[in-house]
């Protein structure tokens, strides 16, 4: 495709299609206008005067928004959009670098279209460790719509993002790290519908099993900084964690929906489904890993007795069963949650208890299918991050000493 830009290289709304160029990986050489004669020559080219202009073969389109959308229709991938309009689970996140000198004053804009800023912005030196935005650096205006970040630069370069960048490469060390534990072992469980690698972790073969999975959905980062350190407690050395590792296979799938997550998408995988809409109908390359690994554990005898599914919303809440419909683990969920609940006083979180649905989600198919106690488990988008930490560390252990106290079938 024969691309060229026609442009300002200082204006904003020019960097904006720059961006948009770059993100989309497409090759575009970039002509300057000269501020004055470029009126009469735009006019010639698109009637108006804004800029930048773009050029796709023998087409001249102006004006920044619409040039991404004439992009985002031609090159639809990576979005973006969100990939649904209107969009499902409004949750536009962003990820940027800022660079300039040191002690230089930045200021940025946002406006959500669509949407409404519900990730309170995060800063990194390095693109690993983050801290919140003071309320000061901050304004949020117009419903939401729009925000104004205002910092003062205390380093050549400097990331912001709505939540931490918890991508493919995040996975892959976690993975590695899983990997070192002597008792774990993990392997490449299946691939997504864009072929990239779903990793799963395991250890040994018990007669019993549990069963944990995240993100499904992609900017459901805060789940993702959950599940690690519940893990770990869970691998731990321990007298508690041993015990329970005696008796429970674990069974960690980290990151079902790669491809939505380097996509950047709100929702879904690739092919537009909600993979969490899609147990028990398998139509998708991911959830089919899971069913499958699941038909080959059941082969082996293996009875699952619980599933953990960590997403992240706007508060803490454990989505689960009735009591009463706890049949095979009785009392469980609500001794977990009590127990925990009782070292937690300053974690605010609730229980969000109600009888199976219809809907296809993990938490009514692996109850409905195995009677067993299947749970959602969310943490909060703004969930302070040390809290997360050690909550789940007490989540971890409770959940370990009241499957304990399960009788065995
Ligand atoms: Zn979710």
């Amino acid at each position: 495709m024969d691309l060229e830009l026609l442009q300002f290289p200082y204006s904003t709304f020019n960097e904006k299609v720059r961006w948009a160029l770059d993100f989309k990986g497409l090759h575009c050489p970039r002509r300057n206008l000269l501020p004055g004669p470029h009126i009469a020559h735009l006019k010639r080219l698109t009637g108006n005067t804004t800029t930048p202009v773009l050029r796709i073969g023998d087409r001249y389109i102006d004006d920044s928004a619409r040039i991404i959308a004439e992009l985002e229709q031609r090159f639809p991938e990576p979005t973006l959009y969100p990939e649904d309009a209107p969009p499902i689970n409004v949750s536009p996140w962003y990820a940027f670098r800022l660079s300039g000198k040191q002690g230089e004053q930045a200021v940025v804009r946002m406006q959500f279209e669509d949407g409404y800023a519900r990730y309170w912005p995060k800063i990194s030196p390095d693109g690993e460790n983050w801290i919140p935005l003071s309320e000061e650096q901050i304004l949020v205006s117009d419903g939401g719509t729009r925000m104004e970040i205002r910092l003062v630069l205390d380093q050549s370069q400097l990331w912001i993002a709505g939540q931490e960048i918890c991508n493919t490469a995040y996975y892959d060390r976690w993975i590695r790290e899983l990997s070192a534990h002597e008792e774990v072992t993990t392997r490449l469980a299946g691939k997504s519908v864009q072929g990239r690698p779903v990793y799963m972790a395991q250890t040994a073969d018990k007669k019993e099993m549990i069963l944990l999975l995240g993100r499904q959905h992609p900017p459901e980062v805060t789940g993702a900084l959950t599940m690690r350190p519940f893990i770990h407690i869970l691998l731990s050395d321990t007298e508690l964690a041993r015990q329970f590792r005696e008796r429970y296979k674990l069974v960690i799938f980290p990151m079902l929906n790669p491809d939505g997550v380097v996509a950047g998408y709100w929702r879904h995988n690739v092919n537009s489904v909600d993979l969490n809409r899609d147990w028990g109908l398998f139509t998708q390359p991911e959830t089919q890993i899971v069913r499958d690994w699941m038909s080959e554990a059941g082969k082996n005898d293996v009875q699952i007795r619980l599933m953990l599914d960590f997403h992240s919303t706007t508060s803490n809440v454990f989505y689960t069963q009735r009591d009463i419909d706890d049949r095979k683990a009785a009392g469980f969920t609500r001794q977990w949650l009590t127990s925990a609940a009782e070292r937690l006083p300053d974690f605010e979180f609730e229980r969000d208890a109600a009888e199976p649905s219809d809907q296809a989600n993990s938490k009514n198919y692996f109850h409905l299918t195995y009677g067993i106690p299947a749970i959602t488990y969310e943490t909060g988008d703004e969930t302070r991050r040390d809290q997360i930490e050690s909550s789940a560390v007490v989540f971890a252990e409770e959940m370990m000493r009241a499957m304990l106290q399960i009788q065995p079938d």
